[in-house]
């Protein structure tokens, strides 16, 4: 039984990691005209980045004048 509480604790761990970081974590194009920030790397518009790909976080993003890609 204790192993059955154990396994079950792992894996709430698990999900709780899992799903927090996407929340946080971003991607943005470095580039003057790039206004967009993307959860999904693999993200279209961001396909059609010509400059460095950097990841931040929402935050920081925000801050920096980013708004929200729409695409995915
Ligand atoms: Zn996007």
């Amino acid at each position: 039984m204790k192993i059955l509480i154990l396994i079950a604790g792992i894996g709430l761990l698990g999900s709780f990691v899992y799903h927090s970081k996407p929340a946080d974590t971003v991607y943005v194009c470095v580039s003057p005209t790039a206004k967009k920030f993307h959860y999904n790397k693999s993200c279209p518009g961001l396909q059609n980045c010509t400059h460095e790909i950097k990841e931040t976080t929402k935050v920081s993003a925000e801050k920096s004048g980013y708004t929200v890609c729409l695409k995915e």
